[in-house]
């Protein structure tokens, strides 16, 4: 191991319950051009521009977090190619990975990729999950309010732009759980990863219901129905429990019935410096002022945002399940618009 490893070691974040953090999501806005019906509020209310993280403090901030242990950057949003100089703040983040960054990912909904795919692949990103939860025209505007056809061309661009993907499929029952093999079969043709997420209570509208989830044991029965399905194992610190469907891998992130909170290792920031250590966390810690700080060199500011970041980070919750028990109205106002999924 080499010192910068060792040191990384030495200084990574950890929880109450032993777990190290080693990825680190960023929201760079939280403005969308979708309106997918389980993430997006019918009113939205945008946080201020004004408001927002700099692009330069925020690459301080990853800065700060990679000589921590972090190892892995996902930029997301809302949709992270609607804020202006992602490109070159994924350009400037290549400079972290002497210092132990090993991934910058994206998560996107692709409408805009058919024109930034290989910039960003020149820009340095490593992988692209890109979501689709239909490929029915009509079903894709009704959960979207948009349209399919620009999504198919900007996977298209991005696989030709060099880029593995991994394509995210949000399911609701009665809205689109009949694309579950619609889905599988394409993703095979397309040489893509596919993976199903639960439905999880992070709607703007707060309209979730369990019954509303189709679980991970229902999407199982409907792929058995048609195709060869086998476990795979060592999930470890990913989310999804992985499957092969003749013979290719497909994920199921299964938050609800089967959580992967025991090895999570991610750690959230929000595009106006609001940090969780959790999806679910009941409440966010705001270091938009200790941010902005890091840029001046100030020792000061680094270990008081060291800190704050260390105490918060340690009290993280055993996982979704502890936290919607002890929750007894669910009145987070926070959505995955806002913090990124
Ligand atoms: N706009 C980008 C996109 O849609 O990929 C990035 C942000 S979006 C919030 C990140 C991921 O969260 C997407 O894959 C989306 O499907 C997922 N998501 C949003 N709301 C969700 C919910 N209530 N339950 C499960 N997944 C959700
Ligand atoms: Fe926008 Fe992504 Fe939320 Fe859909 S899931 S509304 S594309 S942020």
């Amino acid at each position: 191991m080499n010192s910068m490893a060792q040191l990384q070691q030495m200084n990574a974040f950890q929880d109450q319950f032993g777990r190290e953090k080693r990825k680190l999501r960023i929201s760079v806005t939280d403005r969308c051009n979708f309106k997918c019906s389980y993430c997006m509020p019918e009113h939205p209310e945008w946080m201020k521009k004004h408001n927002l993280l700099s692009f330069e403090a925020l690459y301080q901030f990853c800065d700060f977090m990679v000589r921590r242990g972090i190892e892995q950057i996902r930029i997301t949003g809302g949709e992270p190619l609607l804020r202006q100089g992602v490109v070159h703040f994924i350009a400037q983040l290549q400079a972290l990975r002497k210092l132990g960054l090993k991934r910058i990912s994206m998560t996107t909904n692709g409408h805009y990729l058919k024109r930034f795919a290989a910039a960003l692949k020149q820009a340095g990103l490593d992988d692209l999950n890109i979501s689709l939860d239909s490929l029915n025209e009509a079903q894709f505007h009704q959960l979207t309010q948009k349209q399919l056809q620009p999504v198919l061309e900007g996977i298209a661009a991005a696989q030709e732009a060099g880029f593995s993907i991994k394509i995210n499929a949000v399911l609701i029952k009665g809205l689109n759980d009949d694309q579950i093999i619609p889905l599988a079969q394409w993703a095979q043709q397309q040489n893509a990863e596919l993976r199903f997420i639960e439905f999880m209570p992070l709607d703007g509208d707060q309209h979730w219901t369990q019954q509303a989830v189709v679980s991970e044991q229902q999407i199982l029965a409907q792929l058995q129905s048609r195709f060869d399905v086998q476990m795979m194992q060592g999930q470890g610190a990913n989310p999804a429990r992985n499957y092969t469907v003749n013979g290719r891998p497909i994920g199921i992130i299964s938050t609800i019935t089967n959580s992967f909170c025991s090895s999570c290792d991610r750690l959230r920031l929000n595009a106006q410096g609001e940090f969780y250590n959790c999806l679910f966390a009941r409440q966010g810690l705001n270091l938009k002022a200790e941010i902005e700080l890091l840029s001046s060199a100030e020792s000061v500011a680094e270990s008081a945002l060291q800190q704050r970041l260390s105490s918060y980070i340690w009290r993280k919750e055993q996982g979704f399940h502890a936290i919607q028990q002890h929750q007894a109205n669910n009145s987070r106002k926070i959505s995955m618009h806002m913090i990124g999924g």
